[in-house]
């Protein structure tokens, strides 16, 4: 398996491209032989000929594409396996946890599939991560988001005519897109607040400048992969109640809580959100995974009675594609370097691998990742 075929992306907003020509030039060197889809790059600016003068054939569609290629890679899951043929690998974000339907066909195509998002989350594998590479630069662009909503400024700015006080930001959920958004409204000058229930954030929240918000929950933690474990319907009830208060007095929320694999928490009920003042916006990031916000939706903002708009902050990265896709090509290029086999020089699948064990979904003709074929099966 030597042939990849990058295809241009055709969901709705989608604005990056799996693979850039620098990455392009690099696995051709290594003995990739590399086709491109007419226009992949566009987007981001980058024309066929750079991607032909990395090294890559150009396919006028993604049928032509597909006749010479072991292995395809994107960003987003395809419709289905239409014109993929047996024994080919494809790689993308796939969403495994909701589209049992789709591994079934994937499956039955007799077509292995890799799932990006399913990478483990370990030091080797970092460099692959498309969940870290991703979520950083949509924390980062929810501040800016959030910012240029609100109808006041984030920093402290003291003038002739008066001083203005710093917005204050609430950060719910302190991972990767967390992180990056308590750095950036750090930057810009908000008084910041943040809670997480893993405690270990604390320190990394406060290395940020922001303030730690304690709450008691008992006993909470994380996995053996750094994910948060899932709260009890009477924890998360206590943690409602503790950030009402906080929720109230700020100027924008951005929720980010996740637990794996699961609905995200709801966390912002309605009776809180009735309580934050006319103006304050909230970006519930976890709207795709049922939202940590009452109300919340992936398809638009929702302006509330007393003025507070709710902005459903799914796929912010895309906003900023030009580095979304240069980080997401390093994290694909990364994965085919870890898995070039110099004595066959070609793509080798290696079933000891923890990694391709964490992200290989199907192949030859069955699920073969141990969590999804439980799903499946159920
Ligand atoms: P995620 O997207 O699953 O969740 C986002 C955040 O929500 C997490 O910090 C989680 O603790 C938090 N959360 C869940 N329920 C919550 C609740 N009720 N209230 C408040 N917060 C809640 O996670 P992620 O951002 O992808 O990664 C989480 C962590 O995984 C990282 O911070 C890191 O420790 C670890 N990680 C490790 C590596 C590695 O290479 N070792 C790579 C990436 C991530």
């Amino acid at each position: 398996m030597k042939r990849v075929f990058l295809c241009k992306e055709t969901a709705v907003g989608e604005t990056r491209a799996a693979l850039v020509p620098s990455d392009v030039k690099a696995l051709d060197a290594m003995g990739y032989e590399i086709a491109v889809q007419s226009g992949a790059g566009l987007s981001i600016g980058h024309a066929d000929d750079e991607y032909a003068a990395a090294g890559a054939k150009i396919a006028g569609t993604p049928q032509e594409g597909y006749q010479s290629a072991d292995i395809v890679v994107r960003i987003n899951k395809p419709e289905g396996p239409k014109g993929l043929a047996a024994g080919m690998l494809h790689i993308s974000s796939f969403d495994v946890f909701n589209e049992k339907e789709a591994i079934g066909e994937f499956a039955a195509a007799g077509i292995g599939l890799v799932s990006l998002e399913m990478i483990p989350r370990t030091t080797l594998a970092q460099k692959m991560d498309i969940q870290s590479s991703q979520m950083s630069l949509a924390g980062y662009y929810a501040v800016l988001l959030a910012a240029a909503r609100l109808p006041k400024i984030l920093p402290m700015m003291t003038t002739p005519s008066g001083t203005i006080s710093p917005a204050k930001i609430f950060i719910i959920g302190v991972g990767v897109a967390g992180l990056q958004a308590i750095a950036t409204a750090k930057r810009l000058g908000a008084r910041v607040e943040a809670f997480d229930t893993r405690p270990e954030v604390e320190e990394q929240v406060k290395s940020l400048g922001a303030k730690f918000i304690k709450i008691d929950l008992g006993q909470t933690g994380s996995t053996e992969q750094g994910y948060a474990k899932e709260l009890t319907p009477e924890q998360i009830e206590i943690q409602r109640q503790a950030q009402a208060k906080i929720c109230a007095g700020s100027d924008i929320v951005i929720t980010t809580a996740k637990v794996f694999g699961r609905k995200a928490p709801l966390l912002l009920t309605k009776d809180m959100t009735a309580q934050m003042k006319p103006g304050s916006v909230i970006i519930d990031m976890a709207v795709k995974t049922g939202g940590n916000v009452e109300g919340s939706s992936p398809d638009g903002d929702v302006v509330l009675d007393n003025g507070v708009t709710i902005i459903g902050g799914d796929g912010l990265e895309r906003f900023v594609p030009k580095d979304a896709s240069d980080m997401f090509s390093g994290n694909i290029r990364a994965f085919l370097e870890h898995f070039w086999d110099d004595e066959s020089k070609a793509f080798k699948i290696d079933f000891e691998d923890d990694i391709m064990r964490g992200c290989l979904i199907t192949y030859g003709g069955k699920v073969v990742h141990g969590r999804c074929l439980k799903s499946v099966a159920g």
